[in-house]
């Protein structure tokens, strides 16, 4: 994984800036309104002293950023990683403004983070520094207005604990704080295999306007997390393509045959990651520049660069990661007439079946996982026939096209909210 150095191309916030500022010119938006619509609303810094196990006190350094509440609460996934930082939650956060309205979800776009490394802590330790951050930011969160859910590390585990506190502090149960939760704290049905199944829907949907047979189609995976390892399951259960690698941060894998990705989903349970996989041959080369038809990169930012994209070799990238691509590589990709299902649109079903979540626990009535689906499903294809169109009448990537998209509901609501000043 390539680390953000002196290396401005992999700073996430420059590259977020960029995609908006690529879409906004080609909207010709008056310089004041882009400016209020680039900028976070509000970010803060937290430290949060956890004590240890041994007694000791160890001081953590947590982010939450809200891009934007114009359509909705802020809405956005929490990190654990040893190599957060403000500017990539602030990345993260306009992503998901962007991506809430692309899926046409009453969201604007939040995003939190931890620094650190959860491996490093035992499961006592990560709880109390996962209620302390909850609690810290008790007053910012709350159903109406900043409602945050899992990201890398993070899961329902969290989200439980994340309830939990929240609710201590408000001496009622408050479900609708957060997403992502187990079923039994008013989880959805569904939820937590939306993002994959989304990405193997916005799959579906390019491929058939692009006259591709999605049937033994090949496919390659990076990150075989909930996104990447939901994406190869569905991708190959549910549309007979075939996957011919899977990686994760232990390893890579690939068997031009076909890879068991059940099998491999048991291994990586069973083993916390795919080390040791015997059902596929260790690969030496990068996983994003396997021989396949569609790539699906879903582990972190920054992995095609302007380094490695003249390499690729898949026909459709679906952008399972936040961030995957940097804007210079877009470009490479863009020549080499690949396409580029973005992130924003690829894999927004987690956060449309996290607004169904929302929606099921302030009504306190729930959905079966067969309406979720159906539910996602006609999102998403609205979503991918907005952006195809776009893309189509102005001539513009899908990535131009999904930001033009989303830029403009945006906008609509704050021409007609108007300036509060
Ligand atoms: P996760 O923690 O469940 O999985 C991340 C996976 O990436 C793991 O398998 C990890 O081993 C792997 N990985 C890390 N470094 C790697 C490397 N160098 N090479 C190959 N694999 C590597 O996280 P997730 O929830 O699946 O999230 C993955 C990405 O999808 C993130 O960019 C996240 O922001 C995005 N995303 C997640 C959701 C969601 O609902 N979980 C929704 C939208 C977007």
């Amino acid at each position: 994984m390539a680390a953000i150095g002196a290396n401005s191309q992999l700073n996430p916030l420059e590259n977020a800036e960029r995609q908006f500022e690529e879409a906004a010119s080609r909207l010709k938006l008056d310089p004041g309104v882009k400016e209020t619509l680039k900028r976070p609303r509000r970010a803060t810094i937290q430290s949060l002293p956890v004590m240890m196990d041994d007694g000791s006190i160890r001081v953590f350094t947590g982010y939450r950023v809200q891009h934007s509440i114009a359509r909705g609460p802020a809405k956005g996934g929490i990190r654990f990683h040893q190599d957060v930082t403000l500017e990539e939650v602030e990345a993260l956060a306009s992503w998901m403004t962007w991506k809430c309205a692309v899926a046409d979800i009453p969201f604007g776009g939040g995003k939190g983070g931890i620094k650190v490394d959860p491996r490093q802590l035992s499961l006592s330790e990560l709880e109390r520094l996962t209620r302390r951050y909850a609690a810290d930011l008790s007053d910012l969160f709350g159903p109406e207005s900043d409602v945050p859910a899992p990201d890398v590390n993070t899961g329902e585990r969290e989200m439980a604990w994340f309830v939990d506190t929240y609710s201590m502090h408000e001496r009622r149960t408050e479900l609708a704080v957060v997403t992502g939760k187990p079923l039994e704290v008013g989880g959805s049905a569904g939820r937590r295999e939306a993002t994959g199944r989304g990405v193997m829907i916005s799959v579906a949907e390019v491929c058939r306007r692009l006259g591709m047979d999605l049937k033994g189609a090949r496919v390659a995976v990076q990150g075989f997390g909930n996104v990447g390892g939901v994406s190869a399951d569905l991708l190959a259960s549910e549309c007979g393509a075939k996957i011919v690698a899977i990686s994760d941060v232990t390893g890579a894998y690939a068997d031009p045959n076909g890879i068991d990705v059940k099998a491999a989903l048991q291994h990586a349970s069973s083993r916390k990651g795919l080390t040791g996989f015997a059902g596929a041959k260790p690969m030496s080369g990068s996983i994003l520049e396997v021989d396949c038809d569609i790539l699906v990169p879903a582990a972190l930012e920054n992995q095609i660069t302007s380094d490695n994209a003249a390499q690729v070799k898949a026909r459709v990238i679906a952008e399972g990661a936040n961030g995957p691509t940097t804007p210079d590589a877009d470009k490479i990709l863009e020549a080499k007439g690949i396409y580029v299902i973005p992130d924003i649109l690829a894999n927004s079903g987690g956060v449309t079946v996290s607004y169904f979540e929302w929606v099921q626990n302030r009504m306190g009535f729930y959905w079966p996982e067969r309406e979720v689906n159906g539910r996602l499903h006609e999102k998403m294809t609205k979503a991918v026939s907005d952006v195809w169109d776009m893309a189509q009448s102005e001539k513009v990537s899908l990535r131009v096209a999904a930001y033009m998209v989303a830029i403009n509901r945006v906008l609509r609501v704050h021409q007609l909210r108007g300036m509060y000043a």
